[in-house]
C-alpha cells in the first residue's frame, strides 16, 4: 500500500487529503498540522470549479454549503478601475450554457465598436450571469428551464477546511497534530519527516501545503521561487468581517482604492471585506483605516493584516514532493483563483502519476502545465491595471506602468489595433485558463474603445446583433432563476 503525507491543515491541506483518499482508496493517506501555526483563513471566494470537486466527491450542496455559511456567486463586480467616466463598472460573468445564444453578438459588437461602429458592446448587457446579479436570483434556474448555469461559491475558509477535515476522517485519513521539525533528504528527494511528538513518518509521496513558508519544497528541497512582484504590485491585505446583509448578494464586489482594491465577499453570516494593497505605497495603519472608512467603522472593529508572497515556485513536483495552495504560489485575490489552482493541480497530479508513477517525463509536463496555468491567470490579472486609464494616485501610475508578458503584450496590442483577437486567442500560448470571453468582458467593460463622439453609425450587418433583443431574451430566461430568499437558496 502507498502512503501520502500531507503536511498543512489550511484549505490546500485539507482538500488534497479528500480527494486523494477519494480518489486512491488502495492508499493510506496521513495529514500532519502544526497546531500553533494559524492557516491563512481568508479565501472566501471560488470559481465554478469548487462545485465540480462537490459534485465529484458526491457531496450535496445542501450540506456542504449549510456547514460552511456558503452563498451563490454568479461572478465578480468590477468598480472604479476603468479610469474612464462612461464605464464606471462591469459584470465579470461565470459562463453558462445559455452564453451561447449570447456570446456570439457580444463578441461580434466588441469586434465592431473597436472598429468604431456605435454598437452596444458592454457585457452587462450579454451574459445571464449578470442579469442574475442585477436581479439578485439564485444561479439553479427550475426544472423546466434546461440550461446549466456555471456558478461558484462564497464561503468561509475557517469552516471549510473543518468541514473537510471531517469528510477526510470519514475516508480514512489520518490526522497527526504535530508540527514537521526535520525533513532529511536523500536521492529520492524527502527522506521522511521528522515531528515535534518524536514520531517519524516516512512516505511514498510528500505534499507540501505548508502555505508560504513552504516548509517541505522551499526549506527542504530549495525549490527557486519566481516572484511575480514586477507586474503584480500588491503584497499586502487587511480584512475586517461585518453583519451578513440579508438576502446576500449573488456576487463578489471588487472595487479599486487608491493603493489598490478592496473587496466584499457575502456570507451567510457574515460580510467579508478585504483591503488589498502595495506595501509601497501604503503602511498596513494607513490601509486599514482606509478600509474603516470606506466601511464607517470605528476601530472597535477587529482587523486582521496579511501578508501575500506573490508568484510560483519554479516547479511544484519535484522528486517526491508535490507543493500544493500557498507553498506552490499565490496571485493576489481578484479573480478569486487561488482554491481553482489547488483543485487543478490535484488533479492534474492524479493524471500524471496514474499514467506513469514518478517519472521525470511526466514530472516536467505537469510543472510545465502548472507553471502556464499560473502564468495565466497572472497575466489576467496584471490585464487589469494596464487596461486601465487610472493614474490619479502615484500607485495606480506605477500599477498601469508595469510590464507585460510576452504573450499578454501582443493581446492587448490587437484589442487596441482591431485586430483579429479571437484567431489571436486560438494560438497555444493563449489556452492558459481565461478563455476569449473573459477578454473581451474585461477589456469592454473596462471601455477600451474610442471616445463616444469618434463613433460612427454602421451598416445593417455591423447593426445585426441589437442590444435590445439579447436584453429581452436574457430577461425572459431570468424568470426561471428564483430570487434570493424567495423559496429556498440551497437547491440540491
Ligand atoms: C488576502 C488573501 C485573500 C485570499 N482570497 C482568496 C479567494 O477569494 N479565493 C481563493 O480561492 N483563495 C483565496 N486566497 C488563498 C487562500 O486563502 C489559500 O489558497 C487557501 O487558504 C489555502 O491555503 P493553504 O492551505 O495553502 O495555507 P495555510 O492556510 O497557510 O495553511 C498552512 C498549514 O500548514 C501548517 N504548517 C505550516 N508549517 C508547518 C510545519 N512545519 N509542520 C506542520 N504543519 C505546518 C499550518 O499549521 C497550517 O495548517 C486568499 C489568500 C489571501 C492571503
Amino acid at each position: 500500500m502507498k502512503h501520502i503525507a500531507i503536511v498543512g491543515g489550511g484549505t490546500a491541506g485539507w482538500m488534497a487529503a479528500v480527494l486523494f483518499a477519494h480518489i486512491w482508496r488502495d492508499f493510506s493517506v496521513t495529514l500532519v498540522e502544526a497546531p500553533d501555526i494559524p492557516t491563512v483563513g481568508v479565501g472566501e471566494g471560488s470559481t465554478p470549479a469548487l462545485k465540480k470537486y462537490f459534485d465529484f466527491l458526491g457531496i450535496a450542496e445542501s450540506e456542504w454549503m449549510a456547514a460552511t455559511g456558503a452563498t451563490y456567486k454568479t461572478g465578480i463586480r468590477f468598480a472604479g478601475w476603468s479610469g474612464r467616466a462612461d464605464y464606471p463598472d462591469y459584470f465579470h460573468a461565470f459562463d453558462s450554457a445559455l452564453d451561447l445564444h449570447t456570446e456570439p453578438a457580444f463578441l461580434y459588437n466588441c469586434d465592431m465598436r473597436r472598429l468604431g461602429i456605435a454598437v452596444q458592446a458592454h457585457p452587462d448587457d450579454y451574459f445571464i450571469n449578470a442579469r442574475l446579479a442585477a436581479e439578485n436570483r439564485v444561479p439553479v434556474p427550475d426544472r423546466q428551464f434546461p440550461f446549466a448555469t456555471g456558478y461558484g461559491y462564497h464561503f468561509d475558509a475557517g469552516r471549510l477546511a473543518g468541514y473537510l477535515s471531517q469528510q477526510a476522517a470519514a475516508r480514512g485519513v489520518l490526522h497527526s497534530r504535530a508540527r514537521v521539525t526535520g525533513v532529511p533528504v536523500d536521492a529520492s528527494g524527502i527522506a521522511r519527516l521528522q515531528l515535534d511528538s518524536g514520531e517519524t513518518l516516512v512516505a511514498d509521496l510528500y505534499v507540501d501545503c505548508t502555505g508560504f513558508s513552504a516548509h517541505l519544497l522551499q526549506g527542504a528541497l530549495a525549490e527557486p521561487f519566481v516572484s511575480y512582484e514586477d507586474q503584480l504590485l500588491n503584497d499586502r491585505a487587511v480584512v475586517i468581517g461585518l453583519a451578513p446583509e440579508s438576502p446576500a448578494p449573488v456576487y463578489t464586489r471588487a472595487e479599486a482604492a487608491d493603493c489598490g482594491w478592496i473587496w466584499k465577499i457575502p456570507l451567510a453570516h457574515r460580510t467579508g471585506y478585504g483591503y488589498v494593497y502595495s506595501s509601497r505605497f501604503c503602511s498596513p495603519a494607513q490601509a486599514e483605516q482606509s478600509l474603516r472608512r470606506h466601511l464607517g467603522v470605528t476601530d472597535a472593529v477587529p482587523a486582521r493584516h496579511l501578508t501575500m508572497r506573490v508568484g510560483r515556485r519554479a516547479r511544484h513536483w519535484v522528486k517526491n514532493c508535490l507543493a500544493l495552495g500557498l507553498s506552490q504560489g499565490f496571485i493576489e485575490p481578484l479573480e478569486a483563483t487561488a482554491l481553482n489552482l489547488v483543485q487543478t493541480t490535484i488533479e492534474q497530479f492524479a493524471d500524471s502519476w496514474e499514467l506513469s508513477d514518478f517519472t521525470d517525463t511526466q514530472r516536467q509536463a505537469f510543472n510545465q502545465r502548472v507553471n502556464d496555468h499560473f502564468d495565466g491567470v497572472r497575466d489576467y490579472i496584471v490585464a487589469h491595471y494596464l487596461a486601465s486609464a487610472r493614474r490619479d494616485t502615484p500607485y495606480w501610475q506605477a500599477a498601469t506602468a508595469v510590464p507585460a508578458s510576452d504573450p499578454l503584450a501582443p493581446l492587448l496590442q490587437a484589442w487596441h489595433q482591431a485586430g483579429d483577437l479571437r484567431l489571436l486567442l486560438k494560438q497555444p500560448q493563449y489556452d492558459r485558463f481565461y478563455a476569449p470571453m473573459s477578454w473581451y468582458s474585461l477589456l469592454s467593460g473596462y471601455g477600451c474603445f474610442l471616445p463616444g463622439d469618434q463613433l460612427r453609425p454602421g451598416s445593417d450587418k455591423a447593426n445585426r446583433f441589437p442590444v435590445q433583443t439579447i436584453r429581452q431574451f436574457l430577461s425572459a430566461c431570468a424568470t426561471h432563476y428564483p430570487g434570493v430568499g424567495s423559496d429556498s437558496t440551497i437547491h440540491q
